[in-house]
């Protein structure tokens, strides 16, 4: 497998414009797709922002931005991504459209070049049994935002292949960050134990336990987590959080995934969290 030169990432959204720049700022050649022009001058829009904020906390020069934004190219058209060696697929999270995408990346692209998705919610085997190159399919689960955090969760499909592993690896290597390699599954394993951890902090607020404010504290000190359970609920989204264990708890079939009632009976009163203006705090 030759050495990666060039990434294609489809989609300049959050993710997408996020691994565009982690890519070009260690020198690596991007191809960015979008649905329309605006879509994908936004994305450039955001990395020249950040880059901006790097050059005011002086952790990168003038010419290191210009030198970043060289790097990257963008279009409308997926043939423009013909000569990547990696396509990062990072649209819309929706199956039948990452499939739809999928299709059509396969019939584009050369057989030995590696696909790789950014789904935080999809089965990694399943996508990868809608292509032909299943083989050469892999989830690259990058955290948000992506230049900012060192985490990569490699996911690899029953179907994938020690040098498809082995070459994502490498790169997300070389883009700074330290992967760790995980078998399919719901949530992978941040997720799979991040978001039980927080349905575990509504049921012991329901308890009466500790006053939200407490619970939070207890596990920012007693754990050194940066944020509080509830607190970071409410900046995920508490109807993120509850579809991610209904997720769970369908999949495993297992009720120790249960969603919190207090879980299910904010988000039936919309409060969502920061996004609605109340969630577990008020905003
Ligand atoms: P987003 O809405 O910010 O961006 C998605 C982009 O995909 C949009 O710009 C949209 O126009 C584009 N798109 C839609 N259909 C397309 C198509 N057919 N071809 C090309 N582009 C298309 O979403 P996001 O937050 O960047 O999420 C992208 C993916 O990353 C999802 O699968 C999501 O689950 C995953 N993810 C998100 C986060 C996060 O914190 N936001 C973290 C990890 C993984």
């Amino acid at each position: 497998m030759s050495t990666i030169q060039t990434v294609g990432i489809i989609g300049a959204g959050t993710m997408g414009n996020g691994i565009a720049q982690a890519c070009a700022a260690r020198g690596i050649q991007v191809v960015m797709v979008d649905i329309n022009e605006a879509a994908v001058q936004r994305g450039l829009a955001t990395v020249a922002g950040s880059l901006d904020r790097l050059i005011k906390k002086e952790k990168i020069s003038a010419a290191d931005k210009d030198a970043a934004l060289a790097l990257i190219t963008t279009s409308t058209d997926y043939a423009a991504l013909t000569g990547a060696q990696l396509v990062i697929e990072a649209a819309t999270e929706n199956e039948a459209l990452k499939v739809k995408i999928l299709q059509q990346l396969d019939a584009l692209l050369a057989p030995e070049v590696i696909v790789a998705t950014n789904t935080s919610s999809i089965s990694i085997t399943k996508l990868a049994a809608a292509t032909q190159r299943a083989d050469r399919f892999i989830g690259m689960h990058f955290f948000n935002p992506v230049p900012m955090m060192a985490l990569v969760e490699i996911i690899r499909g029953l179907q994938t292949s020690d040098a498809t592993h082995d070459a994502v690896k490498a790169l997300s290597e070389r883009l700074g960050k330290s992967p760790i390699t995980v078998k399919n599954a719901p949530g992978f394993v941040v997720n799979r134990i991040l978001v039980p951890m927080i349905n575990e902090a509504f049921f012991v607020l329901a308890e009466g336990l500790a006053t939200p404010e407490d619970i939070d504290a207890g596990m920012k000190l007693g754990c050194n987590q940066p944020i509080g359970p509830l607190a970071l609920a409410d900046m995920i989204g508490l109807d993120v959080c509850l579809a991610v264990m209904e997720v769970y708890v369908n999949e495993f079939a297992d009720s120790k995934y249960r969603p919190a009632p207090l879980l299910k009976e904010m988000v039936a009163a919309g409060w969502l969290g920061r996004k609605s203006g109340r969630g577990v705090y008020r905003y």
